[in-house]
């Protein structure tokens, strides 16, 4: 995706835009907010710009943009956490290639995936080379959780907010790149949160989602004692994966306040809030946070 393709982000690109313009983007850039907004596909769009052989900087898909789209490009450098981490050896080997010259004796651009899940280790290794990278380089750090970034991370970077996403892009998106129908785009982009992975995600495991929503909805108004176990094993399975967990609650929640604007919530206001808190829980939880003991106390109250 180029950068003039990036939808619902004015502010972030406008930023992005101007200090691309005068050749005044920083090395080292933190790009966050949710998941599925748009901030790997500006790193790209930025990547295609700095090496861009067209005349149209970034936008014409040059044999460098389409290289740098399909990630096949040899000054493009992308890393995702190995296993649930960003390890010390992958900051190694940025700051390995950091001083090597680039392929295509242009610009090279190390995009950082999930930058919050940088060990400790690793984050203290990057410090240096966020601060005095050498020239041509561009260190790009993504994240949808930056309370968990170091400080000394996000001192030495700049730092862009991105939001979630207008539900009529997130619609076009899923028509056109993921070719689900009107019906499945219109309901998919109406319950993600503004945010094209959730969309995708609900819609692969829509059935799934649907009886595990259906039947958590049923549990915030009490639970049968039938159906208890069926309901226990629930809140154990959905546990078991925080994202999906945090999928099912989420739904629940837009559900809810639909019902409460409509006047027709089966649930007080209070519950509601106290499942938003929960939500919130959830995000920024640690690896000791107890999942299915918050769910449990919440939902046999
Ligand atoms: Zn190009």
């Amino acid at each position: 995706m180029n950068l003039s393709e990036i939808k619902s982000q004015s502010v972030p690109l406008m930023i992005i835009n101007n200090l691309l313009s005068r050749n005044r983007l920083p090395a080292a850039v933190v790009m966050h907010g949710q998941n599925g907004v748009g901030k790997f596909n500006t790193a790209l769009g930025i990547a295609k710009y700095l090496n861009c052989s067209g005349e149209n900087r970034g936008e014409d898909n040059c044999n460098d943009c389409s290289r740098i789209e399909s990630l096949t490009y040899p000054d493009l450098h992308v890393f995702d956490p190995e296993g649930k981490q960003i390890k010390i050896e992958q900051v190694r080997e940025i700051i390995r290639n950091l001083s090597l010259k680039s392929f295509e004796n242009k610009h090279k651009v190390f995009i950082i995936k999930e930058a919050e899940s940088l060990t400790v280790e690793a984050a203290n290794c990057l410090l240096k080379s966020l601060e005095e990278p050498p020239p041509g380089n561009f260190i790009i750090l993504i994240s949808s959780n930056i309370e968990k970034i170091l400080p000394t991370i996000l001192s030495r970077c700049l730092i862009i907010k991105f939001g979630i996403l207008k539900s009529g892009d997130v619609n076009a998106i899923l028509r056109d790149k993921y070719n689900l129908s009107e019906t499945d785009a219109d309901y998919f982009s109406s319950i993600c949160g503004g945010s094209v992975s959730n969309a995708v995600c609900y819609y692969e495991n829509r059935e799934q989602i649907v009886e595990n929503f259906e039947f958590l909805k049923q549990g915030v108004c009490g639970v049968g004692q039938n159906e208890m176990p069926d309901f226990m094993k629930l809140l154990e399975e959905i546990s078991s994966d925080k994202w999906s967990a945090l999928i099912v609650l989420n739904l629940l929640l837009e559900d809810y306040m639909k019902l409460f604007l409509s006047g027709g919530c089966p649930v007080e206001l209070k519950r509601i809030a106290e499942l938003r808190e929960l939500i919130d829980r959830f995000k920024v939880s640690s690896a000791n946070f107890n999942l299915r003991l918050s769910l449990e106390n919440f939902f046999l109250k």
